[in-house]
């Protein structure tokens, strides 16, 4: 059973072929970071018109390295959401496109139920119930994955998200777009007590978060030391940076799958390709017996598998959507 994934939420333009919803055939990512660093971020207009220009070559990559045709589909899953409208709608519209004229059933995907579903690529053998951490660029959630696509919601940010955080830090310090992993990398020639950043953990018990007075925190005090004529060490500033964050991601994880009484984690989006945010909570995890699922990191960014897993699942378990699928910025989970 073959599985087309289209994923153009944000600023990857990706098609992937999976068969059974487990097996990888090709994941083709077309990045548009190149297109977007002079501006130091995603340009939404600039992203929707990109992956417009883009799509139709990807999925031709993407069946070819499959070694398939649109004839040997069985089905198409897309991300509908939630994400930067105009480019969600570039992959709806192509999906919807491709099911009409070949008449292949159709599936729309929630975004964030997708990188979860990343897991399933890397792990064929995982399966729901387990707890799971997603940390991306727009979302930043503990929760209880019950079933495929189903999820209870235990925590989450009440400003930033992790990946913003990332990404807002990496430029006020000079590293740019894209911040997470830049920052990742100068954090590992960085000492991560350099600079003391307070931990937010918000009430006692609580499982949600809040990253916006960090980012002030690390502008406020690159103003102090440019002001008294310091120079910044970045790799300082960002080892610590990130050490402020993932104390209390870590810890409140940690706390979540002790609660719950769970033995399996999982961790899902961009910011699960964090070099750093991996080394803590294996160790963490192997300290408690509880079993760590961490997908490679090219399967943590957008991607098409990952999507193309979520639409199998949601496909057997609620059938098809008709052509009236729509696309979504919003999309709870
Ligand atoms: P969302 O999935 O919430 O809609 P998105 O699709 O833009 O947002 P992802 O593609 O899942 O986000 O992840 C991109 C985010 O992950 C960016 O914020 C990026 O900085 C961050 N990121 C990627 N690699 C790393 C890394 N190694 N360390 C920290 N952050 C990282
Ligand atoms: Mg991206
Ligand atoms: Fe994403």
């Amino acid at each position: 059973f073959i599985t087309l994934g289209i994923e153009s939420s944000c600023d990857e333009t990706s098609i992937a072929v999976v068969a059974d919803g487990r097996q990888l055939m090709s994941d083709v990512i077309s990045s548009q970071i190149a297109l977007h660093t002079v501006f130091g971020g995603v340009v939404p207009e600039l992203a929707s018109r990109h992956h417009l220009q883009n799509i139709n070559s990807v999925l031709d990559e993407a069946l070819s390295e499959a070694g398939v045709t649109l004839d040997d589909v069985d089905l198409i899953g897309v991300t509908n959401g939630p994400g930067l409208i105009g480019a969600v709608v570039i992959g709806v519209a192509t999906a919807k496109a491709l099911s009409f004229a070949k008449d292949i059933p159709l599936v729309g995907v929630n975004h964030m139920h997708g990188h979860v579903s990343a897991n399933y690529i890397q792990y064929p053998d995982l399966e729901p119930p387990f707890m799971a951490l997603i940390v991306s660029g727009g979302h930043t959630n503990i929760v209880e994955v019950t079933d495929y696509n189903e999820c209870k919601v235990l925590g989450g940010t009440r400003d930033d998200a992790v990946g913003e955080a990332y990404d807002k830090v990496a430029r006020v310090i000079g590293l740019g777009y894209p911040g997470g992993p830049k920052v990742d990398k100068a954090a590992k020639d960085g000492n991560p007590e350099a600079v003391h950043f307070k931990r937010v953990y918000l009430e006692k018990d609580s499982l949600d978060f809040s990253f916006s007075g960090l980012k002030t925190a690390v502008l406020n005090y690159i103003n102090t030391e440019k002001m008294a004529g310091r120079e910044i060490n970045v790799a300082d500033v960002s080892a610590s940076f990130q050490q402020a964050v993932l104390d209390v991601v870590v810890d409140k994880t940690m706390m979540a799958v002790r609660n719950m009484n769970k033995d399996r984690l999982v961790i899902a989006g961009g910011v699960a390709a964090n070099s750093e945010l991996r080394r803590e909570l294996k160790e963490a995890c192997h300290k408690e017996g509880i079993r760590l699922y961490a997908p490679e990191p090219v399967l943590c960014t957008d991607n098409g598998a990952m999507i193309a897993a979520a639409a199998y699942y949601k496909y057997k378990k609620e059938g098809a959507d008709d052509l009236h699928l729509d696309a979504y910025a919003d999309l709870s989970l």
